[in-house]
Formats: C-alpha cells, structure tokens, sequence
C-alpha cells in the first residue's frame, strides 16, 4: 500500500510541475510580448542608421512616408547648384516606392581638400522577397562652382584601361576621397582608383591630387551666344598648334567673335603648350588629330592605333587640363580596326577647302562661299599661313550671310550633327 500510495504522491507532483512549467512559458511568452509591443511602439526604427553613411558635409534632412513606404535622409547645401541634383536622386526614391516595395536612401557625405563636395547615396529597395541596393553619386567643386561628372574627375580612357571596357553609363556612382576615387559599377561591384598610382588618370585639378595637370584650372574668358534658330557652321583646323601662324588666326577669330575647332597633332602640342591653354580660355574646342599623322588605315596593332590618340591626349590635357571630346584621323583615314577601337566620334568634313594645295586665299573662300549650308564643317589647316589670312575675308562673308561660327560641340548640342 505504501508503495502505491507513493506513485499517487508522485503523480500528483508531477501534474503541479508541468502545469507550473506551461504557466511559465505563457507568461514569458506574455512578457516578451509585451516588451516587443512596448519596444515597438516607443524606440522601433523602421529606418535604421548604416554606420557607413558618415554625415561630414551639408545638412541633414529626413523625410518619412509611412504610407507610401519610402525614407530619405539628404544633404542640404544652400546652393542651388548641388542641391537641386541632389532633389533629382530625392525625388527619384519617392517615386520608386509602392505598395510592393519599400524604398530608404540614405548618405554619407564630406569635403575633401577643402572644395570638393562628395555625396554618396545608397538607396535600398525592400520587396517581399529580395533587397536590391542602388548607389548614386553628387560631386561638386565649390572652388569653380561646378558639378562633377565622372569625365571631370577621371579622365576620357580611365574606363578602357582600369574598368576593363566598362562604358560610361556602367558607373553608377563616383566618390571623391583624398586619396582616392571610388567607383561604384553595376551589381555593387566597386574599383578603387588611388591617386598615386594612377595620376595619369585624375581630371581632378587640386595641388594635393597628383594629375598631369597641375596648374590653376583654366577658365574660358567669355560666355559664347548662340542662336539655335540661325544657321552655324564650323571651322576646323588641323594639323597645328604652329607658333608662326596660329596666333594671328586666334586674333581674327577674336576680332570678329568667331569660335573655331583645332584639331591638334601631340607632337605640335609638346612643344607649344601655353598656345594650347590660349586656344582653350578663348572658348575654342580642341580636338585630337592623333600624335604624329600616321595613317590609321595602315595600322594592324589595335594597341599601336590607341596609342596615337592617348599620346595627343595626354599632351593636350598637360596641357589646359582638358581632354578632347572629339577625334579627326589623319586624312580621314580610317579602317573596321580603327573604328572597333575608337571609342570617340571621329570627326570628318562635309567642305574640303583643299588649302594645303591651293595655298591660295581666293580659292579657299570660292569654294567655301560655294558649298556652306546649315551645319557646314569645313577643313583647314592653321599651318599654313594662306589659310589664316583668308579668315580675314571668310569670316565676314559668312558672318553677313548669318552664319554663326561655332565648335563641332556645339554642332552636336543644337542637333547639326
Ligand atoms: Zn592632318
């Protein structure tokens, strides 16, 4: 009997165990409830702050939109300049939020060697099932009140040599370090581009970056006025700059307020710098002729082709911290080879004076009088001494037939080319 009585006891004990046990978890399944609910409601960020996202420049500013689902955190400057393409990325993530997917931007900002502003954003899009980041970049220089598009921090062939043919529009972001460029590609791959090994890259003009310009930038003297509804042409020069006759054609193109385009040789460039800078503050484009006028057509080597331009490059931009946007080979030469591995619009002609051969100022404004239209671009050579003393009476004519004299850019930007 003992012993039965004893199981009873036993039995009895253990109902009391599990149903405290079962009290317990319910309550501490309560209280953590609770404490979630309360956690929640008072200190829960939906919008938590990336440690990575420093704020050193501009101030900050947070938006909320529980409803439609989107968070940005954005820098504001007082300076319409920055601060309205900083609105463009804003307003952007707003309108990529719905009721599918949440959207948080957010920054991180500073000032490098006192004038360049670099904001990065990191904008996060939350679906259900996956989270996709998206970096954009605003870079700005207080110092010439301009803003930083990748071709004025990196110079024109950055991406064939260090981004291994990545086009321009592959770069989703650029952050301006003191010693380095970070560029932020597709698929959140990024490439660090350090100044000290790679100074022949750099468009950045700062005394602390190394470049291979190193001068105060240049500026151009005057603003130019076009009218987009009047007819434009453009004059283009190859083969120069020449010390002898260049000069005297820069001051006619300023007498009568005419801009004109040089296509430049590198080894004429080298030995005639400050020329090259006058060329550029006078608001003259430069262009790239190659590096000593070989024919293109005859080269089987794709790096021998890249070499003739990246040489002029390199001399033009020592020179007036530029680079050329546009290329003109010699004689026009050109072969598939050479159009596979330009990756710039090579600029021809549609009026050949033929100067070089008539070295004859009538005949190079017959026939220039005889051909122009609307978006004429005519060939000449600021080499020969003929050619620029015919601008004295080609200029005018053109000029009283309403034609204005503009760059190749400028063709291209009111749609002549
Ligand atoms: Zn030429």
């Amino acid at each position: 009997m003992k012993k039965y009585s004893n199981s009873y006891h036993r039995t009895v004990n253990l109902k009391h165990v599990s149903l405290l046990i079962g009290l317990g978890i319910i309550s501490i399944v309560v209280i953590i409830g609770a404490v979630w609910f309360l956690y929640r409601t008072l200190f829960y960020d939906p919008f938590p702050e990336d440690a990575s996202m420093t704020k050193q420049a501009g101030n900050l500013t947070q938006e909320i939109d529980d409803e439609k689902g989107w968070m940005v955190r954005y820098p504001v400057f007082d300076d319409a300049a920055i601060d309205d393409s900083i609105s463009q990325i804003v307003d952007e993530s707003k309108e990529a939020a719905d009721a599918d997917q949440q959207v948080v931007l957010d920054y991180r900002s500073k000032v490098v060697y006192d004038h360049y502003i670099s904001v990065l954003f990191k904008e996060t899009v939350k679906s259900e099932d996956q989270e996709q980041i998206v970096y954009r970049s605003v870079n700005y220089d207080k110092k010439q009140k301009q803003l930083l598009k990748v071709d004025t921090i990196l110079r024109n062939q950055y991406s064939q040599d260090l981004l291994d043919g990545a086009a321009d529009n592959d770069v989703k972001a650029v952050e301006i370090n003191e010693q380095n460029v970070l560029i932020y590609l597709d698929g959140q791959q990024t490439k660090t581009i350090d100044y000290s090994k790679n100074k022949e890259y750099i468009a950045l003009t700062d005394p602390n970056i190394p470049s291979l310009y190193q001068k105060e930038p240049l500026t151009v003297e005057k603003t130019k006025e076009i009218d987009p509804d009047k007819p434009m042409v453009a004059l283009t020069f190859d083969d120069g700059p020449n010390p002898n006759t260049t000069p005297q054609l820069l001051d006619t193109l300023k007498k009568y307020n005419a801009h004109a385009t040089f296509f430049m040789l590198g080894t004429n460039v080298k030995y005639n710098p400050e020329l090259v800078a006058r060329v550029y503050q006078e608001g003259h484009e430069i262009g790239n002729h190659s590096w000593e006028h070989k024919d293109f057509a005859r080269m089987t080597d794709k790096d021998e082709i890249w070499a003739n331009y990246q040489k002029a490059d390199d001399a033009i931009f020592e020179a007036c911290g530029h680079d050329p946007t546009h290329v003109r080979p010699p004689y026009g030469s050109v072969s598939e080879l050479y159009n596979k591995v330009v990756n710039r619009d090579s600029i021809l002609w549609s009026i050949d004076t033929r100067d070089w051969e008539s070295h004859d100022p009538k005949a190079i404004q017959a026939i220039i009088e005889k051909y122009v239209n609307d978006g004429s671009v005519i060939l000449l050579h600021d080499i020969h001494i003929d050619s620029v003393e015919a601008m004295e009476t080609v200029i005018p004519m053109l000029q009283k037939k309403g034609y204005q004299l503009v760059t190749i850019d400028d063709l291209y930007r009111y749609g002549k080319i």
